[in-house]
C-alpha cells in the first residue's frame, strides 16, 4: 500500500510568525494516520526553525529547490547537504516555476534528483505539460520524457523513494483543475514510464501526486483515483483548516 503525501509548497509567502504560527496550529490539530503523510515547504529561510518545531510531529518539512553542488562559489543558493544538516526532509525539483522563471533544464533537475538522493533527501520531482502542448496532444510524450530525463542514472533503489508530482501548468494558481480522470490518465503514463525504467516492483512502490488548483472540495475525488497517491498543493496549503481538511480527507479511505 503507497502512503498518502499531501504537500503544501507555500513558495514566496508567509513572514516568520505566520509561519510559526500555522505549524503551531496544525501539529496540535493533526491526528496522526497511517494512511497519509503530512508536508509543508516553506522558504527556506524558515526551514531550520520549521524543523525544530516540528521533531516531535507526524509533519515533515521540505524545501523548495536547491543548488546540486555540495558547496561553492553560487551566491545565493541553498546546497542539499544544508538542507540535510538542518533536517529537512523533502526536496521540490524542477517546478514548472522553477523551470519557467529560474531556466532549470531537465539536465539540471536530473543532477539535483542524483545529489538529493546523495545527501539523504526525498525528492519530490515535478512535471507537466503547457496548455499548448496539451491542445497538440503531447502531453503523455512529454511527460514521459521529463521522467526518463529527471531519473536518468538513478538507481532502482533510490527511484522507489522518490515522488512524483504531476502538475499540468495550465492548472496552477488559475483555479482550473485537471478533471480526476485527466489527471490519473497522467499518472499512469507515469506510472508505466517508471515500470518501462525500473520494473513493476518500483513502479507500484512509486508515489505520485497531483497538483494544480487542488482545495479541499476537489482532493477527494482527485485520492479516489487509482495513480493518484497524494496532492502538491500551492494556494490551499497556506490556511491551517483549509491544510488540514486536505490532509484529514487524504487519511480517510
Ligand atoms: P495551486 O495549488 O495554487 O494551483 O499551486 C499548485 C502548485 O504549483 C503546487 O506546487
Amino acid at each position: 500500500m503507497r502512503k498518502r503525501i499531501i504537500a503544501g509548497n507555500w513558495k514566496m509567502y508567509k513572514t516568520s510568525e505566520e509561519a510559526k504560527s500555522f505549524v503551531r496550529e496544525v501539529i496540535g490539530k493533526l491526528t496522526g494516520s497511517d494512511k497519509v503523510e503530512p508536508v509543508v515547504c516553506p522558504p527556506s529561510l524558515y526551514l531550520e526553525e520549521l524543523v525544530r518545531l516540528t521533531a516531535t510531529s507526524s509533519l515533515s518539512i521540505g524545501a523548495q529547490t536547491m543548488h546540486e553542488e555540495k558547496e561553492g562559489a553560487f551566491t545565493g543558493e541553498v546546497s542539499p547537504a544544508m538542507l540535510a544538516n538542518v533536517g529537512v526532509r523533502y526536496v521540490i525539483l524542477g517546478h514548472s516555476e522553477r523551470r519557467q522563471y529560474f531556466n532549470e533544464t531537465d539536465s539540471a533537475v536530473n543532477r539535483k534528483v542524483q545529489a538529493a538522493f546523495e545527501n539523504g533527501l526525498t525528492p519530490i520531482v515535478c512535471v507537466g505539460e503547457t496548455l499548448e502542448q496539451r491542445e497538440a496532444g503531447q502531453t503523455a510524450q512529454l511527460v514521459a520524457d521529463q521522467v526518463e530525463k529527471a531519473f536518468n542514472g538513478i538507481d532502482a533503489e533510490s527511484a522507489e523513494k522518490a515522488v512524483i508530482a504531476y502538475e499540468p501548468i495550465w492548472a496552477i494558481g488559475t483555479g482550473k483543475t485537471a478533471t480526476a480522470e485527466d489527471a490519473n490518465e497522467v499518472c499512469g503514463t507515469i506510472r508505466q514510464t517508471i515500470g518501462k525504467l525500473y520494473g513493476e516492483n518500483v513502479a507500484s512502490q512509486i508515489r505520485i501526486q497531483y497538483g494544480g488548483s487542488v482545495k479541499p472540495d476537489n482532493i477527494g475525488e482527485l485520492l479516489s483515483m487509482e495513480h493518484i497517491d497524494g496532492a502538491l498543493v500551492g494556494g490551499a496549503s497556506l490556511n491551517p483548516a483549509s491544510f488540514l481538511r486536505l490532509v484529514e480527507v487524504g487519511g480517510n479511505e
